[in-house]
């Protein structure tokens, strides 16, 4: 909690509403370690939408 303040919130929430491939990793990681998924799901999908939006 905390990493992403409410721009990328609405960001992040906008670009899995159409991206499979991002919420495929997010299932991942939740299946994997839930304790990580935070760290490891914002700096992967922030990076990723961070590159389609920019
Ligand atoms: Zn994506």
């Amino acid at each position: 909690m905390g990493a992403l303040d409410g721009r990328d919130i609405d960001l992040f929430e906008a670009h899995l509403a159409e991206c499979d491939d991002c919420a495929e990793r997010l299932e991942s990681f939740v299946e994997v370690v839930a304790v990580l998924v935070e760290v490891n799901a914002d700096a992967l999908i922030k990076d990723h939408v961070a590159g389609r939006i920019q």
